[in-house]
């Protein structure tokens, strides 16, 4: 039963098809939003979008089979995480599993200065942000009503409670011009925070707003190089950004192009729904439900064997260079 000391099992640790070690999940923990940002949600979340997502001893044993699967990185995400008033309980939960050495949370911080002291008790390491423009109409226009001095405040009281790692993500869009580029960089001056570029994947939903909108990581790269930033090494446990640094800044900038060759060589990671299916890529045709073994204790090695059966039809890359983006209506459905 779920109120069960956990017990770590040695872990086995997992590998697709083509050898990539499998180590990151990023669990949705709901559809829902409150935001309707216009490449994801223009409508706002459908009613039946935060109907009856995961619970809390759900969760636990779910994570606890991908901690014996040798994961040890988790990140939670939706949909937007912090519309659960659970969420902070839900942190902490993943965080004393077993096994798992770090804690995530993507979230689009209308809610974070209220929630980053909770969030930083609960044990989370890392906080990404999205801040798509630092300009008031762009935002608004962006997000479908959202200031980004709230989000800017949210992002302060991240840093200010010490959560370790604090990232903005900012998807790039046409509009989105040198100077508020540079705004985003001096950002980075005196604060440790990296900023994240990341280009706009094309989805079921937004094939229209996509052609029209779409501006290329390379121009951010450009001003990047003509302003003395330079890549900085990988290794072999970096996600899909190529970072930056600058030896007047204390933080780094990152870019991230699903549309590179190659970006899926070091996929690294398993994604789950909020009503528990197990997606093995995020423009993947096939979602494994996971949800009749979550019920009790008794099933945790079935689950882990269906997680096994499935990462091995793992696709070895999306085809979004291709305008195929499988089933992903918007990245709200998936865990983005
Ligand atoms: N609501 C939270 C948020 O916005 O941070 C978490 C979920 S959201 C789907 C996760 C990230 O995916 C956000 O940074 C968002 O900007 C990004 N995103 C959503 N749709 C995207 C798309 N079509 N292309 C690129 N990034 C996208
Ligand atoms: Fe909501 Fe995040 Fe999608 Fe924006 S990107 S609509 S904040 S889930």
């Amino acid at each position: 039963m779920s109120g069960a000391a956990p017990t770590a099992i040695a872990p086995r640790l997992l590998e697709d098809a083509l050898g990539r070690r499998l180590h990151y999940l990023r669990l949705s923990l709901t559809e829902r939003c409150n935001f309707r940002c216009v490449y994801c949600l223009p409508e706002g979340s459908e009613a039946a979008a935060g109907a009856d997502p995961l619970t809390l001893p759900e969760i636990r044993r779910l994570v606890r089979a991908f901690a014996d699967l040798g994961f040890w990185k988790v990140r939670l995400t939706g949909g937007e995480p912090t519309v659960r008033r659970d969420v902070a309980e839900i942190v902490r939960a993943v965080r004393e599993t077993p096994g798992v050495r770090k804690v995530g949370l993507t979230t689009n911080g209308y809610r974070l200065h209220a929630l980053a002291a909770d969030l930083r008790d609960a044990g989370l390491s890392s906080i990404n942000v999205s801040l798509d423009s630092l300009e008031p109409e762009r935002f608004r226009a962006v997000t479908g009503n959202a200031r980004p001095e709230r989000v800017v405040a949210g992002i302060e009281a991240a840093l200010a409670a010490r959560i370790p790692v604090v990232k903005v993500n900012v998807v790039l869009l046409r509009g989105l011009d040198e100077p508020e580029v540079l705004r985003f960089l001096e950002w980075t001056r005196a604060v440790p925070l990296r900023i994240r570029f990341i280009e706009l994947m094309e989805t079921g939903d937004n094939r229209d707003f996509f052609a029209r909108a779409r501006l290329e990581a390379g121009a951010v790269r450009r001003i990047l190089e003509a302003r003395g930033w330079s890549q900085l090494a990988r290794t072999r446990l970096d996600g899909p950004a190529v970072e930056y640094g600058h030896p007047d800044h204390a933080g780094l900038v990152g870019i991230i192009s699903a549309y590179d060759e190659g970006f899926c060589e070091t996929c690294n990671r398993l994604r789950v729904t909020s009503r528990g299916a197990l997606r093995t890529c995020l423009f993947g045709d096939e979602e494994v439900p996971l949800r009749d073994v979550l019920q009790s204790d008794a099933d945790r090695e079935a689950l882990v064997e269906r997680v096994r059966a499935a990462v091995a039809r793992k696709p070895a890359s999306h085809l979004l260079q291709l305008g195929r983006c499988g089933t992903t209506r918007h990245l709200a459905a998936t865990g983005g």
